[in-house]
């Protein structure tokens, strides 16, 4: 028991949420070089790396060289055991990377500091405060040309409604960029520039207090001034550092850096391992379950399909929740009913897979799923049934009618678009009372679309033809008796329903949400769906 309670303690497990751009695989990348998972940064995610290893599992993958599905870095450092959950970012932007966000304790917010809070922070900043967990805002680029910290102090609390706290404060910026600043230490740590900005080098700190003289050699006297006059300021102003804020998402504590030339990383990695919790009981039903009991529990939240090409196996990946994880061990699926064996496990490291033996709360595990698992699935032992809350469904922003081009194949089509639904990659829809024959899919990111024609054609022998629409929102109609025939829509705005039978709207923009909740009284409408 005291070896469970520890392993638990001991793990961190959190999501990287940014904009394209902003640095998110490069500061994954430094920070599994201190964990020593890799030896080299860059072979985490690139157009040209060789060793593209963690999903190459699809041709549209390979033709673009970028990663369709998210995976799950481990490593450990300073005793702490690191788990990191990648959640895709650019074209392949999905609803993967909303629910990783639901398997994640904590996260770190990467914001370059050029450009402030971005479309895509401000939506997964969003699916964070569903669940209140702490969020570390790191602004990267010091190295380059940046905006007035305390401007993007005020864009973060106003944009996003969260409290700030810097941790360090940043001298300079671009060719100026002279270190930062720590707050609690009151200590300034010095950025050297190597000039080659490799980022693999981990370079020597320099620490000197505020007024030391010998500063005089690293910062010009205006900027020792300007220096001394921002922390007086931030030392008035800024809320007080409340632990308790910060552990339930109401306060961020902030750090600049720059993770490309490795500067701020290792500071940061450390106080984020501080702060941040170790994994946190969760609700199931009316009880809250704590991660250090002998039960093991754990939910399913991502299905990831064909792996290996020959089969049709798909991986299903599993948040612990409690207890300890054995291969081989029997579980109850509580949604199927059913116990079964965990006897196929995998993990997906920062190069490859590897089977795990044992795991603990905290950890992610994949696991070899015959058909079996839907999103949302809890697996458990124990005499007393967990189930833990459903994960819920995203909204799409892209929308498409799809209709197959061979009548014929009906089953096939139906059979496909099932399985890829199942998967959670897509979501389909219908005209109310409609059929099968014609589907309005919707899905989070355009790649979807891509990977459902591919797949349609590739396993299930199906050619579809796809006419895109023009909706980019969709809300679910919370009220239950109401007819949305008798809804006062704009001409623009369809009622649809999900293959559940839940009612929804379609618009093309926010004002026609605006008009249909200014005439119709007492309408609600939701951005996510079961909540
Ligand atoms: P992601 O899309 O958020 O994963 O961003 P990447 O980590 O791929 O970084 C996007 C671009 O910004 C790449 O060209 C990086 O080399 C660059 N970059 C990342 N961090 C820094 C930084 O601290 N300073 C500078 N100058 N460039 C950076």
């Amino acid at each position: 028991m005291a070896d469970l309670r520890q392993e638990i303690q001991r793990r961190r497990t959190f999501a990287i949420i940014s904009h394209p751009d902003a640095g998110k695989t490069t500061l994954t990348e430094k920070l599994l070089l201190y964990g020593g998972a890799i030896q080299q940064a860059g072979s985490v995610k690139g157009k040209q790396s060789a060793r593209h290893a963690v999903s190459d599992w699809m041709e549209i993958e390979k033709q673009r060289g970028i990663s369709v599905t998210s995976s799950v870095l481990q490593f450990e450092y300073d005793g702490k055991c690191v788990n990191i959950l990648d959640t895709p970012g650019h074209q392949d932007f999905s609803e993967d990377t909303y629910r990783t966000l639901m398997a994640a304790d904590a996260a770190v917010m990467v914001i370059d500091a050029a450009k402030g809070v971005e479309a895509q922070t401000i939506k997964l900043f969003k699916v964070c405060t569903l669940r209140h967990i702490p969020i570390f805002t790191f602004i990267n680029k010091m190295d380059r040309e940046a905006r007035d910290p305390f401007d993007l102090m005020e864009e973060i609390e106003n944009i996003l409604g969260i409290q700030t706290y810097p941790m360090n404060w940043p001298i300079g910026c671009g060719k100026e960029f002279k270190g930062v600043f720590d707050r609690e230490s009151r200590h300034i740590l010095a950025f050297q520039s190597d000039g080659k900005a490799n980022g693999v080098k981990i370079l020597d700190k320099i620490e000197a207090e505020l007024g030391d003289p010998s500063l005089d050699e690293l910062i010009t006297a205006p900027l020792h001034e300007k220096l001394a006059e921002d922390i007086e300021l931030l030392d008035g102003a800024s809320y007080d550092f409340d632990m308790e804020a910060v552990q339930t998402g109401r306060l961020s504590p902030v750090f600049f850096g720059s993770a490309l030339t490795n500067f701020g990383v290792e500071p940061f990695l450390k106080e984020f391992l501080r702060l941040s919790p170790s994994p946190l009981p969760r609700q199931s039903g009316d009880e809250l379950i704590e991660p250090a009991q002998n039960t093991f529990s754990g939910f399913i939240f991502k299905i990831q399909a064909n792996m290996n090409k020959a089969h049709r196996d798909r991986i299903a990946f599993m948040r612990i929740c409690s207890g300890k994880f054995e291969r081989g061990m029997e579980v109850t699926h509580v949604q199927g009913g059913k116990k079964i064996k965990l006897a196929q496990s995998t993990q997906l490291m920062a190069q490859d897979r590897a089977t795990v033996d044992e795991a603990y709360a905290g950890d992610i595990i994949g696991l070899f799923d015959p058909g079996i698992f839907s999103i949302g699935d809890t697996l458990c032992t124990g005499k007393e049934k967990i189930q833990y809350a459903g994960i819920p469904t995203f909204a799409p922003e892209h929308f498409a009618r799809i209709t197959q081009v061979d009548t014929m194949k009906r089953k096939q089509f139906v059979k496909g678009m099932e399985q890829v639904a199942q998967e959670g990659a897509i979501q389909i829809f219908r005209e109310l009372n409609g059929g099968m024959e014609e589907v309005i899919v919707g899905v989070v990111g355009v790649l979807q679309f891509e990977v459902l024609e591919y797949r349609l054609k590739n396993e299930y022998n199906v050619d579809i033809r796809m006419q895109k629409l023009p909706f980019e929102h969709i809300r679910w109609i919370e009220n239950e008796d109401l007819d949305p025939k008798d809804l006062d829509l704009t001409s623009d705005t369809k009622r649809i329903e999900d293959l559940k039978g839940n009612k929804l709207l379609l618009f093309t923009t926010p004002w026609a949400i605006n008009w249909a909740q200014q005439h119709n009284e007492g309408l609600e409408l939701s951005e996510f769906g079961n909540v």
